[in-house]
């Protein structure tokens, strides 16, 4: 994922909530690309997760504290994505990015399959991990029985 730049050549500010595996891996991979990263965790331990070379900022606190995201100056966003495992936090700080701030580009993860297909219906990016796994699964056994078919037009 490039960071993107705007036609004034600004840089895209992503602020990231959640420094689990996935905050940590998003958080990583754009600092790497030259990206211009906040990540807010409510452990500080979390943070260990990033890596050495990860050149962005951290902030320890409760993504649902108002607070904590002024102190991210949020105003300044122009990406948010909320990885916490807390279904409701990620839907609040997405809807505060969207409605209060008009960030454009928000993303949600949640766990609960029925709230994300709603929250899409509200135009809040969400992706659900239950949902890609189950597309990647098919993907993946419609390959295997593809392949397996040309295997054995090959042997005949
Ligand atoms: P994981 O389940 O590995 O994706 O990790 C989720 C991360 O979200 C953990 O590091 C939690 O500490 C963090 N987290 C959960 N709730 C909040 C919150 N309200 N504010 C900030 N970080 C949170």
């Amino acid at each position: 994922m490039k960071p993107f730049t705007d036609k004034q050549g600004h840089k895209d500010y992503t602020i990231i909530i959640g420094c689990g595996r996935l905050g940590a891996n998003l958080a990583n991979t754009l600092s790497d690309e030259g990206g211009d990263v906040l990540i807010i965790d409510k452990e500080k331990d979390s943070f260990r997760k990033l890596s050495s070379s990860f050149g962005g900022l951290t902030i320890t606190g409760d993504a649902t504290d108002f607070d904590v995201l002024q102190e991210a100056q949020i105003e300044k966003a122009s990406v948010l994505v909320a990885v916490t495992n807390n279904d409701n936090t990620n839907i609040m700080a997405a809807q505060i990015a969207r409605e209060m701030y008009q960030i454009n580009r928000v993303i949600a993860r949640l766990y609960d399959m029925d709230r994300a297909c709603v929250y899409q219906e509200l135009r809040i990016n969400t992706i659900c991990p239950a949902i890609l796994s189950a597309k990647e699964i098919d993907k993946i056994l419609t390959e295997t029985s593809t392949a397996n078919d040309l295997c054995e037009v090959t042997e005949l």
